[in-house]
């Protein structure tokens, strides 16, 4: 899971993750919360760790940057030559097309998918060959692995989840299906996780409410993280199932600010404590997260 402009903050008032309640999260770090404080505790039920989201470049990190590293396992802020926001470019989609995750994971022989639902204008465009602007990371490598992007069909049978989680942005965008509870959503995610190797699912309105700083957006995107994120742990942490939760660079956690910052970003892993260990040995920073993942999909533990 893919979460967008996370980082872990201080144990102070203007880290949201610290002032609000979130049992979810509390939950599965043993009753710790989910701030820098917790960075490199590892419990019964999961590890924090704290990834480097500058990568030694100078400025803010950036989101087009930080999940093109995140998603190709190359320093994308070092190969452009410094950090950029929002919508990969083409030197950046080129990055994307040959070292993509889905392609990447695809040649090895596993099967991968991208659980965010899209909306029939997408489809329309798709038709028409995806044009090369205004489209973010995970929708680029997608599109590069060759692989299906769910619809509103599939989201209303259960088999993807929205960007919002509850459904409940539909309703602005033309668009009216059955709200969910984050709950629910979560056992879409899980169930959905289980006829693949890989399965990614992309949340960005925390960075939006970052942005906006809006307190009651605030409060309601870390509601609905928490309790997606405590269902998952419940029912993804199986035997067979290993969850891995990280951001591309910090916002939300320092309300003191309506801009990214340079704090760590989580690395959450929830599941066995053996591959924990193995994948976080030596992941420090957004680089070597495609790494832990193909070190989790070829563990024979
Ligand atoms: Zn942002």
């Amino acid at each position: 899971m893919f979460i967008d402009g996370v980082g872990l903050g201080a144990d102070a008032a203007e880290n949201p993750f610290f002032a609000l309640r979130t049992p979810g999260l509390d939950s599965i770090l043993d009753g710790r919360r989910f701030t820098a404080e917790t960075v490199g505790y590892s419990g019964n039920k999961a590890t924090l760790l704290g990834l480097d989201a500058t990568l030694g470049v100078p400025g803010l990190p950036q989101s087009a940057t930080g999940q093109a590293s995140i998603f190709t396992g190359i320093n994308a802020p070092a190969y452009l030559g410094g950090h950029l926001n929002g919508f990969p470019n083409f030197k950046l989609r080129g990055l994307l097309a040959l070292k993509g995750i889905f392609k990447r994971l695809r040649q090895i022989g596993y099967r991968v998918c991208f659980a965010n639902a899209y909306r029939p204008q997408f489809f329309d465009l798709l038709a028409k060959g995806l044009p090369d602007h205004h489209y973010s990371c995970s929708t680029l490598v997608t599109y590069y692995g060759g692989i299906k992007f769910f619809s509103m069909d599939d989201l209303f049978n259960g088999r993807a989840i929205y960007m919002d989680i509850t459904n409940n942005l539909l309703k602005y965008q033309d668009y009216e299906l059955p709200q969910i509870t984050p709950e629910e959503g979560a056992m879409h995610l899980a169930n959905l996780s289980r006829k693949y190797d890989f399965c990614l699912f992309e949340y960005f309105l925390s960075d939006l409410a970052g942005h906006h700083a809006d307190q009651d957006q605030v409060e309601q995107v870390v509601d609905t993280l928490d309790r997606f994120i405590g269902t998952l742990a419940l029912n993804v942490a199986t035997d067979d199932t290993f969850l891995m939760v990280c951001s591309d660079h910090g916002n939300l956690e320092d309300n003191a600010v309506n801009d990214h910052t340079c704090n760590p970003v989580p690395l959450l892993m929830i599941g066995n404590p053996d591959l924990r260990r193995l994948i976080g040995d030596k992941t420090e920073n957004l680089t070597h997260l495609l790494a832990g993942v193909e070190k989790g999909l070829s563990w024979k533990g």
